[in-house]
């Protein structure tokens, strides 16, 4: 009997992160953390979750959106939108009066994404594997058909792709079996966020560094002088062997994994992140000025939009041995395919829900491989580590088979609201998700959803002005 989406729930999930600064950067100052969550029901048990993060108000105007996406999917039948899931994305997004309030950016947008990514949740769920293990077991062809390919021709054809996912296949099994064992390698954020004292940035550097971590990141821009003084305290403790776990080695700073990114005698590497505060110009020159400190990139240093000024400070930092990231607010395939059609970004910072769910990450993860740029998939927000470390097996797997020169960004914060959430090795790399039934690995807890749900959750009604009060008295 054909299973058939019956009916969806949202949920808008908001948790109290600017109580501790977790998050806070240049432009983002207080954020509380929260999930566009929605599920879709169906005619049988199957289900599927997905989300989109936010960073608190408007929460509600996403869970809006979505509703107005997701009703679009009732009484259709689940192996029909299977069959073709890049035709079902072009389905989805081409809402005849919806596009109206895109098309393909803003609260539309990730609204897509938290409905996109519900979907292929549900694929994975109903083939009984991970989501990252129904992508790469798929033949090319299924996987370009399961990409969101209009608008990109210009940059890479269905033919090149599949092309190029040929050459891939013969080596997946090896390279699967690979990461199965070692994992994949990851980066810290929690150590810099700017809302935390030097203290406690010392600190969390040195624990991260003992948990086997060997890539870093600082926020930046707020403060010139401060970011050099917390610059030079992270690379006073990641650049001295005396931190490193037991036994371990330094890792050799011009070996073929780590040679052009300015890592220390010890093999460690630190990034920054402006959340876009500068202007062009200003960028250029607020960076070179952070040069004693050896980035290997400056992420979003100008408007996430500003393709050509990207470039340009690509252009400016060049001479200093600094590169440029950025994606994390790019907000559809075809800024991705600019950026790297002006040769404006080093390294692609893909976002699992700012994009529009798996389907149009496919099309991304395509083009960076073509055009030789490594996928650093964007990861601080909720959910967002659960999500991404998919992405990563995928790209490593099935498109561009590289690993060792990428990072996947690692937030330790609220993972423990999910029931299938993403793990770290000894070794500071991510662990592969094995459950057949943890699909894209997003669900969320009911006890935390009833929790932390806005306005009326208890957490919200009972313990937030608890909470507050005793942080206000330094408690
Ligand atoms: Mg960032």
């Amino acid at each position: 009997m054909s299973v058939k989406i019956t009916g969806f729930e949202t949920h808008d999930v908001r948790f109290p992160t600017s109580l501790t600064g977790d998050g806070t950067d240049a432009m983002n100052t207080d954020c509380d953390y929260s999930s566009a969550y929605v599920s879709l029901l169906t005619s049988s048990d199957l289900i599927g979750h997905g989300m989109t993060f936010t960073i608190g108000r408007g929460n509600d105007i996403v869970c809006a959106a979505i509703k107005e996406v997701a009703a679009r999917l009732q009484g259709k039948d689940v192996e029909e939108l299977f069959a073709n899931m890049g035709k079902t994305w072009e389905y989805l997004c081409a809402d005849p009066q919806l596009r109206w309030i895109g098309p393909e950016k803003g609260v539309i947008h990730i609204a897509l994404g938290a409905v996109n990514n519900a979907l292929w949740d549900m694929y994975a769920r109903s083939r009984q594997k991970p989501l990252w293990k129904l992508v790469v077991d798929m033949s090319p062809e299924e996987l370009v058909n399961s990409a969101a390919f209009r608008y990109i021709s210009d940059a890479i054809t269905k033919e090149e792709a599949l092309e190029m996912l040929k050459a891939k296949a013969a080596s997946k099994a090896e390279r699967e079996a690979h990461v199965r064992q070692v994992g994949y390698p990851a980066y810290v954020t929690s150590a810099g966020w700017l809302g935390y004292s030097d203290e406690k940035v010392a600190r969390l550097t040195k624990e991260a560094v003992a948990a086997g971590f060997n890539h870093f990141k600082m926020k930046v821009g707020a403060d010139r002088d401060s970011d050099l003084r917390r610059g030079q305290i992270i690379r006073s403790i990641i650049d001295d062997p005396q931190y490193l776990p037991a036994g371990r080695k330094p890792r050799d700073p011009n070996g073929p994994d780590l040679v052009g990114k300015n890592a220390g005698p010890t093999g460690s590497v630190l990034m920054i992140d402006a959340n876009q505060v500068w202007d062009v110009p200003q960028a250029i020159d607020y960076v070179k000025s952070l040069a004693p400190i050896k980035p290997w990139f400056i992420e979003e240093p100008t408007a996430p939009d500003d393709i050509l000024g990207h470039a340009a400070v690509r252009k400016g930092l060049k001479p200093y041995g600094i590169g440029v990231a950025t994606g994390e607010h790019a907000h559809n395939r075809m800024v991705f395919k600019q950026l790297l059609q002006a040769e404006a970004i080093d390294v692609c910072q893909i976002d699992s829900c700012r994009l529009a769910g798996v389907s149009e990450v496919l099309s991304v993860l395509l083009m960076a491989a073509k055009f030789g740029v490594p996928v650093c998939p964007h990861a601080g927000g909720v959910g967002l580590c659960e999500y991404v470390i998919h992405l990563s097996l995928i790209d490593y797997i099935a498109v561009s088979g590289s690993m060792e020169r990428n990072v996947l960004e690692f937030v330790d914060h609220l993972h423990e609201h999910f029931l299938s959430p993403c793990s770290i090795n000894e070794n500071g790399r991510y662990n592969v998700p094995n459950s057949p039934t943890e699909g894209y690995s997003i669900e969320m807890h009911k006890e935390s959803i009833a929790r932390f749900e806005w306005p009326h959750g208890t957490y919200w009604t009972n313990e937030h002005a608890v909470a507050k009060a005793n942080r206000a008295a330094g408690h």
